[in-house]
């Protein structure tokens, strides 16, 4: 079973725009993430693995090193091999072949198919215009540093690009309750401090800032060389709060349904496994072990005892029963269960993962 030893924490040396919005919502995950060196305690969904290839085929178009359909299948092929072939390494072989796992692989594949055709009508050989994929900036005194999809520049017109395998946007309320749809909050505040990060290096603003989606829409994000400051400067000063809390061990977490639904440090956060003692709506349960049965048919269930609740989780592998028995009334931690229609009663998954 998966134990969490004793935590060291590690001062966070930068703050990259990518993570700035993740550790604005709870500096404590940032902490978690830099003591386990960045290696996540619970599988990701397989979506967000596929995701990180469609990125890494965006940059290879971006950069001109797929120039054609042949090139684009044979390199698309590797990379999903190069996944897999990590996902066994994990010990996550239930997640291979990813294209047997996720959602709209093939619809996926065929829109960043339609980056291609865009990428070799570019005009990349006309001249006065720089296009420069993955560039690494950081500022002069190396507290927030971040590497840029895309940036464009000519004589006097600069933009940064941000590609995006995910939504974009996000419904937001107006003052009379209609919805309209507007860049998420989180992609705003990444591009300006990409856009303060281009400043610091260069001495001048980028002219404009945009996320392009795998269907290939574009989106613009409206910015002022004020709100890149003032995003460059909470950043800087996030990070210095976050490191000092080390030392004073007051760490600052933010334990809700939102944030902590998806932090794959949850097995090793004290506030999240406190939050858990009360609160019902995740897919994960903690309680002492009470009984473990083991049926006919090789399925084991294991009942935990929860504050005044009482939780039977199904359909673990008939290897856990020893488990279970020899840890009748100890403390366990199940992450990543799903929850059944009847009340305090949940089943193991195949990313199910128990800690003590
Ligand atoms: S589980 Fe929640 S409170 Fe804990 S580090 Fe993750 S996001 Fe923060």
């Amino acid at each position: 079973m998966n134990v969490i030893g004793n935590l060291t924490f590690k001062k966070i040396s930068r703050v990259s725009p990518s993570q700035f919005h993740s550790m604005k919502n709870c500096a404590y995950k940032s902490l978690l993430a830099e003591a386990f060196e960045k290696k996540p305690l619970l599988p990701v969904s397989p979506n967000a693995y596929l995701g990180t290839v469609l990125h890494k085929m965006l940059e290879l178009i971006s950069r001109g090193e797929i120039k054609n359909e042949t090139e684009f299948n044979s390199k698309f092929d590797n990379e999903i091999l190069l996944m897999e072939n990590d996902l066994k390494e994990k010990g996550y072989d239930f997640f291979v072949p990813l294209q047997m796992n996720v959602r709209d692989y093939g619809m996926k594949k065929i829109q960043l198919k339609k980056h291609l055709r865009s990428a070799t009508a570019s005009p990349r050989e006309q001249t006065g215009i720089n296009f420069i994929s993955e560039k690494w900036l950081e500022s002069k005194d190396k507290l927030v540093g971040g590497r840029m999809d895309l940036i464009i520049e000519e004589a006097d017109e600069t933009e940064i690009i941000d590609f995006k395998t995910g939504a974009i946007t996000e419904d937001v309320f107006d003052d009379n309750g209609e919805t309209y749809l507007e860049v998420k909050n989180e992609y705003q505040e990444q591009l300006k401090l990409y856009a303060y990060l281009y400043f610091d290096c260069n001495g001048k603003f980028p002219t404009q800032l945009s996320l392009v989606d795998l269907a290939k829409q574009k989106f613009d994000v409206e910015f002022t060389e004020e709100e890149c400051k003032a995003v460059f400067e909470e950043a800087k000063s996030l990070l210095t709060e976050t490191n000092k809390s080390i030392d004073t061990a007051t760490f600052k977490a933010n334990p809700s349904e939102d944030n902590c639904k998806f932090c794959l440090y949850r097995p090793a956060c004290k506030f999240y496994l406190q939050f858990l003692t009360t609160e019902n709506y995740f897919n994960d349960v903690c309680g002492l072990v009470k009984d473990v049965v083991k049926y006919q048919n090789g399925n084991v269930s294991v009942f935990v005892e929860k504050g005044n609740n009482k939780i039977s989780v199904t359909g673990f592998a008939t290897d856990k029963f020893e488990y279970f028995n020899s840890n009748r009334n100890k403390q366990i931690n199940l992450f990543n269960l799903r929850k059944e229609a009847t009340e305090f009663v949940y089943s193991a998954t195949k990313t199910t993962k128990i800690y003590e």
